[in-house]
């Protein structure tokens, strides 16, 4: 066993995470944002996990978790933990965490941080959108003021929960309910990497957002919270679509720990229209990019130009890219993936 002094060090050592869902084929918008948090964890000379984001079985699509962690090797990232390399913070699926789920909940409950809500989205829109013609946002609820549609505000809370009433939802007993954590009226400050500070208020955001929903799944908001701070995870290196919920996951990790982890928002790549590079965006997956001749190094290559990381888009390998990495000298806008440049990297290659 490892002396003490030794382990607290290995503690204290940078984790990172690359985090994907395996709900379809990764496409270049993921593949920059994993290659990023690699970088970045590389660089500093951590511990990188890789966890498989599987919670949603509605939208998990079967073999895919495996073929993404092959779609990653092929590009050239590694990682040393996960569900076949094993590790000590296992297991590496959300679909296995359940029970850590609910000890979080019970935690947050203790602390009457929690409540049950039988409202459906489009119930709050329609309490929203009276409130508003009836001129009720000016007044004076502030957190319900301001907020944004669908926010659920901190005035439609219960007065008090009933004895046992979380208990009654996580055995499945109570299906009417989801549970809603009580987000604080207050703004959520930290420094970005990539983005420089930040502040936001969750009440307005989001208000009082859900963590276990009706239909018995957990939600993502809870899940990382809780999979980062049970995994020892140092930085959050992700897309900045994840920005808007940043402020909100601070408050369940200050809920939850006594610490919280660095952030790092990532320039996302769009595409034609403007919009971010999702899974509809065909012929922009790793699978199909390899497919017409593409080769990984041409690919990272032209990652690494559209980043800011080099001046030209050579082809190269990520850890060509280790030496003076820093996030901060990302570009700060978003990268438009138009079908020209792709046609000619596959022209190229
Ligand atoms: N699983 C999420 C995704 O694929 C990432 C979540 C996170 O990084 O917080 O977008």
């Amino acid at each position: 066993m490892a002396p003490r002094d030794q382990t607290e060090q290995a503690d204290k050592a940078a984790r990172g995470r690359l985090a994907p869902s395996p709900t379809g084929p990764l496409h270049l918008g993921n593949a920059a944002a994993l290659l990023l948090a690699w970088l970045s964890l590389r660089s500093s000379g951590g511990t990188l996990v890789y966890r498989t984001e599987d919670l949603d079985s509605g939208r998990v699509v079967p073999g895919m978790a495996d073929q993404q962690r092959r779609e990653l090797e092929w590009l050239g990232l590694d990682w040393d933990e996960d569900d076949t390399l094993g590790g000590r913070h296992g297991p590496y699926l959300q679909s296995l965490r359940g029970q850590r789920y609910e000890a979080a909940l019970r935690r947050l409950d203790a602390a009457g941080l929690l409540f049950p809500c039988a409202l459906s989205r489009r119930d709050l829109a329609g309490i929203a959108s009276a409130g508003s013609a009836a001129g009720d946002s000016a007044a004076g609820d502030s957190a319900a003021g301001d907020s944004a549609a669908g926010a659920y505000p901190a005035r439609l809370r219960p007065d008090h929960n009933e004895p046992g009433w979380l208990e009654g939802i996580l055995s499945g007993e109570d299906r009417d309910n989801s549970v809603r954590l009580c987000v604080q009226n207050e703004v959520m400050n930290f420094d970005d990497l990539v983005l420089g500070p930040q502040g936001d208020n969750p009440a307005l955001a989001s208000g009082d957002f859900v963590l276990r929903r009706r239909d018995s799944l957990f939600a993502y908001q809870l899940a990382v919270v809780v999979d980062d701070i049970e995994m020892g995870i140092t930085e959050v290196v992700r897309g900045a679509d994840l920005l808007a919920s940043t402020a909100g996951q601070l408050q369940l990790w200050h809920a939850l720990s006594d610490r919280e982890p660095s952030w790092a928002h990532l320039p996302l790549l769009l595409n034609d229209a403007g919009v971010k590079l999702s899974k509809r965006d065909g012929g922009l997956e790793l699978a199909s990019l390899r497919e017409a001749g593409v080769s990984p190094e041409r690919l990272v290559g032209w990652l690494a130009g559209a980043l800011g990381l080099r001046p030209s888009a050579e082809a190269c390998r990520p850890a060509e890219l280790l030496n003076d990495f820093s996030l901060r000298s990302l570009v700060r806008h978003n990268i438009s993936v138009s079908n020209a440049a792709m046609n000619e990297l596959r022209a190229v290659s």
